[in-house]
């Protein structure tokens, strides 16, 4: 069974079309996030699950039924914003209470249910705080509590993470994540993020220009993106620009420019003489000699110390190649000469997204 479905869902603002022809289907209990760049469709497709907004076409339906014709109070979703709303001149049993006071709930339970969400956002005893008493995290909890007091269907979260500090906001990956799981209610989470969507989510849609590119767990999407838009969008990755040469089954000859040839898997239906992006992520790469054409000599530009992450950029010709360390390695040193390679089903090629860079 799944708690919210879309299909062919499409919304057009006069000519502009916001959303194109969108289907997912987001199973019971999990954490399912949107990615995409600011201004792909992400609120709009959003607003349409609430009920804020209505689609030109297509259908929705939450826990089996389509919600199409239901107001935004009488479909079971419940949506946290970005800057959270919460009433800054009520308490925070005040906030919660809200949505149980205007469904009219007997005034006896409800100082029960409002114990208990506290209890379960881990802020229990806390009835009684003024708003502006809390930290940026706990007004993060206080938001999702007062709307897992409610017993939604779907929790919508619209960047909710948005206007937190970086260390923050690191923190809070991790806590929305365990809070998810603690209360077993699906959440749709948007987000511009990648690195959020990635440590939170069960199941990912990366959407561009009001289209999902693709729809995969975390890992899938990072190891076989569908798209050089996907593969651009979600880790990250060195782009190799240039013309793909000879096709032999999957695998592919490049000629970057500036003419030298490199070898990379053919991830779409690109074909000989098509202009391509080969992309290759810092842990494909590793320093010392490869295969011919899985192989780019050059130097370190500079050694980038950030612990398990750290990376050692090699510049080799017109490319900055970005080449994974977690051993931090002693022996390069800014200068050094060295060959970065990889094997070929680690380099993907796709064809040039539209806009990166000039025609090979
Ligand atoms: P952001 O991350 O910046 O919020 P988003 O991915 O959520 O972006 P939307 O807010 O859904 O994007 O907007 C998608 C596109 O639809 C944008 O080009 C926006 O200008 C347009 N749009 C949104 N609402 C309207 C509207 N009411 N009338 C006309 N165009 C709109």
């Amino acid at each position: 069974m799944f708690d919210l479905s879309c299909t062919d869902l499409t919304k057009r603002f006069g000519t502009f079309t916001a959303v194109s022809d969108v289907s997912l289907n987001i199973p019971s209990g999990s954490f399912f996030s949107i990615l995409g760049p600011s201004g792909c469709g992400k609120t709009t497709l959003m607003r349409m699950i609430a009920g804020f907004e209505s689609p030109t076409s297509g259908d929705i339906a939450i826990k089996g039924e389509s919600v199409l014709r239901l107001p935004p109070n009488k479909r079971n979703v419940k949506m946290v914003f970005q800057h959270l709303a919460l009433f800054p001149m009520m308490t925070v049993g005040e906030n919660i209470a809200y949505g149980l006071r205007c469904r009219k709930e007997p005034k006896s339970e409800i100082a029960g249910k409002v114990a208990r969400v506290l209890d379960r956002v881990g802020l229990p005893g806390n009835e009684d705080k003024k708003i502006d008493q809390l930290s940026g995290g706990q007004k993060q909890r206080i938001a999702i509590a007062r709307c897992m007091v409610l017993e939604p269907d779907v929790l919508l979260l619209d960047e909710p993470l948005g206007a937190l500090d970086l260390k923050l906001r690191e923190h809070m990956k991790i806590e929305l994540k365990q809070l998810q799981h603690q209360f077993e209610t699906t959440f749709l989470y948007i987000t511009h993020d990648q690195s959020e969507a990635l440590v939170m989510s069960d199941s990912v849609a990366v959407m561009n220009a009001g289209r999902f590119e693709q729809i995969g767990a975390p890992k899938e999407l990072y190891d076989a993106p569908a798209s050089g838009f996907v593969a651009g969008f979600v880790g990250d990755a060195t782009v190799l620009e240039g013309k793909l040469g000879e096709v032999r089954g999957n695998q592919g000859r490049v000629v970057l420019e500036g003419g030298k040839e490199v070898i990379g898997t053919v991830s779409d239906g690109s074909k000989s003489g098509d202009a391509v992006e080969v992309f290759l992520r810092p842990e494909a790469l590793k320093l010392g000699k490869g295969e011919s054409g899985c192989q780019l000599e050059g130097k370190v530009e500079s050694l980038l110390f950030n612990g398990a992450s750290s990376r050692i950029l090699v510049q080799t010709g017109r490319n900055l190649i970005e080449v994974a360390d977690p051993e931090q390695r002693s022996d390069v040193g800014e200068g050094s000469a060295v060959t970065a390679s990889w094997t070929p089903d680690r380099a993907r090629i796709f064809a040039r997204r539209p806009g990166s860079g000039a025609a090979a």
